[in-house]
């Protein structure tokens, strides 16, 4: 079975064409003639390869390269090089795939640390680091060698020969799925040894290429004379010539109004050239951006530059603690402004896709076209030229979510994490399970340069941190143009208060709405539950309609009468009887989003409320519209989700509303009230940000909570302390350390079985607590059961956390030697956010 090289010309997909890629004075090291390849396709282990001589003089740490792995041939990132090994076959390196490396040394430390530090493979980490799409793969070709065979054939292997004799060669997928068959390799390997047909592992082109674009230029022998030369004797030409001759430089084809035949014949005549370009796809190419206004600096924002300056040249974790509408955007690009002109490069991530456009808009209005902007839901097009352009070193500053965080930027002189605290930046599903946060923040030690971690409400272990003195605390205690902070009230909502049930909104709060429609301004309001009601339940029986595949209640949505599963997508009809007992009283419980815009239009049928959840923003670009859209007075009110609190300037809102305040309140997890405390305070900080005091009623069913209190003071200070308590009798973070294992498997037996002999097999020590198994609080999804094992050590005793690592990690590979509940998968979760 040999390797067929299919349509190879341009392997190089950083092609040589402009010597691309290629990094002055890096003097290029002899690699030794074993190196250690990270395997970019499962399994994505380590592997040593053996270099052949020819490439010896070419090879790098960071270069891609085709390895053969049993049959196939995949791709691989070259890590390291030795002179000698222990193995006794090593085979060789197929192919270099780049003509320069396309990981720097710096990424392969980060990708190394975080594959340490996430347990994970590096493998894993670096196709994550890397654009996706530019990667080879492998597939498994069938061709027809043979119709009839001596033998006779069964019903199933007569089906694959009547289908290759329509199409062949096939690639085994497009069979299978033609056949409508799962795996067909044992009939397949079968009729290969009749001689039938022949299997070969052919090797796919990339997904993603340079694309490069037509320009026409006139040559320097053309002048007036000749042009209207030309256009007497073929003025078709001639008006082509005129055209280009006066606009004085070098066009795109597309822009030139002509046939190709016209411009080939005046290419012929030498008047013209045609070159070939590059195009750069950028996805926010007619985006738009904001002039920069000049500002003044308050005494604030111009001690806090002050201080990062000081730190310019040397690591440091700056934690930037200001209130919303504090100005800290501002002070990020004055930081970002002084380290361009060292020279230096810089990275600034936020914390969602949603929030791109905004940020654009800002960056691109003072840095213009030195801003690249890197995240999964531009084309892989877009996605390749961006990275490859920031590689190359013709952007200066890298933007985007999470995954932004390996932005390919040389010489880094800062890093800027907006809303640190945001969960977001926790890759949960799937592996590597990193923290943007915290892998910014080791690459910025790699490269020795300042990272500026930014919230109004930050997340409790990076205040820790800055009160133990590792991080030093830059505070903005004040609204910009001293917009005071505005006024919150709580308002009761106890549930036993008939009213309460069949009402959603308060008195209290219809009439503040009241007031501000008659005056003309916005409101914003927050409920944190999209839907209609959040179940359905039976007067009679109780029953509550679950979801058939997930151990979770239906939310209901008013819109096709629908229950919908949020973790599955399964839905159906919801029948106006109970399933189980018939019982014709259902009642709706839980408010959703789309519950309370009906209210909403009962009471102010003249308003015009937009509404933004997951449901109303699942299309491109929604989620912009709504939001220009609203800023631009075109709505009264603001209703939505959690995305309504986050980072928006909404000018003209004095009132944001909090429907219930209660939503995730009590939830099991230790990370709930904290997670509480930051929405509210978020969306508070909607309000007024401009004139005068703006007003937030909050909603809640536990005026007297804690938390509450603190939100209403917008007092953060005693928030943490409170806090901080809460979590030091359990060791939860930042008093301890956490790795979550979970496990997820289709008989519930056999997962809560492998989760045991996790347990007994990890190692006992007095450092590390396990508490576990149990069966995870969504203990069935998209019928999966999940059981899970936390992990726990405090760091008074296990200070860099190596103590837990290790344990966990001698647990695991145990577990794996096992080789026992095959059909459990089980995934490691290092510093877990989602405890559900
Ligand atoms: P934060 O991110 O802290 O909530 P922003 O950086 O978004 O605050 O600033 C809020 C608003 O104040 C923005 O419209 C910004 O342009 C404006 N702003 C920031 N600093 C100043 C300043 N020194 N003078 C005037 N306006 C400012
Ligand atoms: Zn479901």
């Amino acid at each position: 079975m040999a390797f067929r090289f299919r349509k190879q010309k341009k392997r190089n997909l950083f092609g040589s064409r402009n010597g691309l890629l290629y990094i002055e004075g890096v003097n290029p090291t002899q690699i030794k003639p074993y190196v250690q390849v990270a395997l970019l396709h499962s399994p994505y282990c380590t592997l040593t390869y053996h270099v052949p001589d020819t490439f010896v003089e070419n090879l790098e740490p960071g270069h891609r390269v085709l390895v053969p792995l049993g049959r196939r041939v995949i791709t691989g990132v070259v890590l390291d090089s030795a002179d000698e090994t222990d193995i006794e076959t090593v085979r060789d390196i197929h192919d270099i795939l780049d003509l320069n490396p396309l990981l720097t040394p710096e990424l392969l430390r980060l990708t190394q640390w975080i594959s340490e530090y996430y347990l994970c493979h590096q493998g894993e980490v670096i196709r994550t680091a890397l654009p996706p799409g530019i990667h080879q793969t492998t597939q498994l070709n069938v061709s027809l060698c043979q119709i009839h065979p001596q033998v006779t054939l069964s019903e199933k292997q007569q089906t694959i020969l009547r289908m290759l004799e329509k199409t062949s060669p096939l690639s085994v997928q497009s069979l299978e799925k033609k056949m409508n068959a799962g795996r067909l390799r044992f009939e397949l390997n079968k009729l290969e040894d009749m001689g039938c047909l022949s299997l070969e592992h052919v090797l796919e082109e990339a997904k993603v290429k340079i694309r490069s674009e037509n320009w026409v230029g006139v040559t320097p022998v053309v002048d007036k004379v000749l042009v209207e030369a030309l256009q007497h004797r073929a003025p078709k030409q001639g008006n082509v010539l005129h055209d280009l001759f006066r606009m004085g430089h070098d066009v795109p084809r597309d822009e030139v109004d002509t046939d190709f035949a016209t411009l080939r014949a005046l290419e012929t005549k030498g008047l013209i050239f045609i070159r070939q370009e590059e195009s750069f796809r950028d996805a926010y190419l007619n985006a738009p951006v904001e002039a920069p206004k000049p500002v003044t600096l308050t005494d604030e924002q111009r001690s806090v530059v002050q201080t990062v300056q000081t730190h310019l040249n040397h690591f440091q974790v700056l934690l930037l603690h200001g209130v919303t509408g504090s100005g800290k955007t501002q002070v990020y690009m004055e930081a970002i402004a002084q380290v361009l002109e060292q020279g230096k490069t810089a990275l600034v991530l936020i914390p969602e896709i949603s929030l791109t456009p905004q940020a654009v808009q800002r960056y691109r209005g003072l840095f213009g076209n030195q801003v690249a902007v890197l995240h999964s839901r531009m084309s892989n097009g877009e996605r390749y030229d961006s990275w490859r352009k920031i590689r190359e070193g013709s952007f200066r500053i890298g933007l985007g979510p999470r995954s932004a965080v390996f932005a390919p930027l040389e010489n880094l002189g800062l890093i800027v994490v907006d809303e640190e605290h945001e969960t977001s930046y926790k890759q949960t599903d799937p592996s590597p399970r990193y923290h943007a946060r915290d892998v910014a923040i080791v690459r910025a030690q790699i490269n020795n340069c300042p990272v500026i971690l930014g919230s109004a409400t930050p997340n409790l272990e990076s205040y820790f941190n800055a009160m133990q003195g590792k991080y030093l605390l830059c505070e903005l205690t004040k609204r910009v143009d001293a917009v005071p902070m505005p006024e919150v009230v709580l308002v009761d909502r106890k549930p036993e208060d008939k009213m309460a049930v069949r009402h959603i909104l308060t008195p209290l709060l219809v009439r503040k709405m009241k007031e501000q429609l008659d005056a003309g301004q916005q409101i914003v309001l927050l409920q944190n539950r999209r839907g209609y009601a959040s179940f359905l339940r039976c007067q009679e029986c109780g029953d509550i309609a679950h979801c058939p595949h997930c151990d979770i209640p239906l939310t209901f949505h008013q819109r096709g009468h629908l229950l919908r599963c949020h973790y599955c997508g399964y839905q159906r009809y919801a029948n106006e009887v109970c399933s189980k007992c018939e019982g014709s009283t259902l009642r709706y419980r839980g408010v959703g989003t789309q519950r309370v815009e009906e209210e909403v239009a009962d009471y102010f049928p003249e308003a015009k409320l937009f509404r933004m959840d997951l449901d109303t923003t699942r299309r491109k670009g929604a989620h912009d519209q709504i939001i220009h859209d609203f800023e631009k007075g075109k709505g009264d009110i603001l209703l939505g989700t959690q995305m309504v609190a986050k980072g928006h300037d909404f000018p003209g809102v004095h009132l944001v509303g909090i429907i219930s305040a209660d939503t995730e309140l009590f939830f099991p997890d230790f990370r709930s009230g904290e997670r509480t405390f930051q929405l509210l305070s978020q969306a508070s900080g909607r309000a007024g940000r401009r004139n005068r005091i703006g007003e937030v009623v909050i909603q809640t069913m536990y005026p007297d909570h804690e938390i509450l209190a603190f939100v209403q003071r917008h007092d953060y200070l005693s928030f943490y302390q409170w806090e901080m308590k809460q979590r030091h009798e359990f060791h939860y973070p930042p008093w301890g350390r956490l790795i979550q294992v979970r496990f997820r498997g289709p008989s519930e037996q056999d997962t809560e079985r492998a989760a045991q002999l996790f347990q007994q097999l990890a190692p006992r020590s007095d450092v590390v607590q396990v508490l576990g198994p149990v069966a995870s609080p969504l203990a069935r999804i998209k019928n999966l059961y999940r059981y899970q094992i936390i992990f726990r050590s405090s760091k008074t005793r296990d200070v860099s956390g190596n103590y837990l690592r290790r344990l966990v990690q001698e647990a695991w590979s145990r577990f794996s030697e096992a080789k026992k509940y095959g059909r459990v998968r089980l995934s490691i979760d290092v510093d877990p956010v989602d405890l559900m």
